[in-house]
């Protein structure tokens, strides 16, 4: 089996662990990233379908915090997101009094943004880390791409239950106390929906409409949000409590739960070309730990980070794995 040392490894390609390596890097570190996908993204992703694409995890966000409003600033400069709406809480701009912050979408969709945020990094993608063990006064990760990496100081960005697996299948013992943080963390699980729409999507302006109270939360028309200009791909969201209960439905019994709820929609000589579900069981965090990261005591350097520690959501993923960044410094 190959070996590789490195100072630190990251376990993770997503928005905490890709913001934790750039700003490893800007301390003059260099981490390298273990990703178990082929392409780095992990909820910030954009797919295919048909003849167009569309986001299917995160939609758009906020910057809410000095420290990304300078970061979100830096994107707009470069062309990477643009401001989708203003003040949009309920989904529609339409006639809604906002909260003063826009709400940002990426220009060629989310993993564009990820794609970006990896370039000046070292990304193993298609390396699942399988097992984490202690050695010495370091890190032993299995991975599936065959080799066994040594580190000094290791970073888990997986949604937590998925990290807590890994230090479990290495046999790595947490005190008791950050085993029973780390194990209050909990998520929802959401399902997407793809639909690709031939003939008229009437979704209200900016393209979207969020309810957080309907079964059917987010509908967006990735054509009239820019991502898709070559065929309208709607993004439909389940919310976390109906994603729960049709978690094991069939796909063609969701899909048709979908395609009702779409119909108010659509134009009457609109037709469904296509349609694909994505289910994913580690969503959006509803038990947050309180502090942006937690240090794994009485190991080596063991950090945990995403948006489950102290902040939801892009943002909250981007400030902990800047905070991972410090404390692994
Ligand atoms: C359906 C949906 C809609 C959303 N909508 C919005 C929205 O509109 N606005 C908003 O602000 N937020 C939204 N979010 C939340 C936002 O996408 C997340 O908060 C953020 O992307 C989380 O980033 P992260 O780095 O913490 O985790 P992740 O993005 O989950 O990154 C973790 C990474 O670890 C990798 N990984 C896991 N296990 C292993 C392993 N064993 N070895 C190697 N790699 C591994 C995963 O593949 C993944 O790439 C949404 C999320 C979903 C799912």
């Amino acid at each position: 089996m190959k070996q590789q040392n490195v100072d630190i490894l990251i376990i993770g390609a997503g928005l905490a662990g890709l913001m934790a390596g750039r700003r490893l890097r800007e301390h003059g570190r260099t981490p390298l990233i273990l990703e178990a996908a082929p392409q780095v993204s992990g909820r910030m992703r954009t797919v295919a379908l048909g003849a167009g694409r569309a986001d299917i995890g995160a939609q758009f966000f906020t910057a809410r915090t000095a420290v990304f409003q300078k970061i979100a600033a830096e994107w707009l400069a470069e062309g990477l997101i643009f401001e989708w709406s203003q003040g949009w809480w309920d989904g529609s701009a339409e006639g809604v009094a906002g909260d003063g912050f826009p709400r940002y979408a990426a220009v060629q969709g989310m993993t564009a943004v990820m794609e970006y945020l990896a370039q000046p990094l070292t990304v193993h993608t298609g390396a699942a880390a399988l097992s984490v063990t202690v050695t010495g006064d370091g890190w032993q990760v299995a991975a599936a791409d065959g080799r066994l990496y040594h580190s000094r100081a290791l970073l888990l960005t997986p949604p937590v239950p998925q990290s807590l697996a890994l230090l479990d299948a290495g046999g790595v013992s947490l005190t008791a106390v950050d085993r029973a943080a780390l194990e209050r963390i909990q998520y929802a699980p959401s399902i997407t929906g793809l639909v690709w729409v031939e003939g008229g999507v009437n979704l209200p302006e900016p393209g979207a409409l969020q309810r957080p109270l309907h079964p059917i939360s987010w509908i967006a028309d990735n054509q009239q949000k820019g991502l898709s200009p070559e065929a309208a791909i709607v993004t439909m969201h389940v919310n976390p409590l109906h994603s729960q209960l049709w978690q094991t439905a069939p796909d063609g019994e969701v899909m048709g739960l979908l395609r009702e709820g779409l119909r108010p929609y659509l134009a009457p000589s609109a037709r469904i070309r296509l349609m694909k579900i994505y289910r994913w069981p580690y969503a959006l965090p509803i038990t947050l730990h309180p502090e942006r990261t937690l240090l794994a005591a009485h190991l080596p350097p063991l950090v945990f980070a995403g948006d489950a520690f102290n902040g939801p959501r892009v943002e909250g993923a981007v400030l902990s794995g800047l905070a991972a960044a410090l404390e692994m410094a």
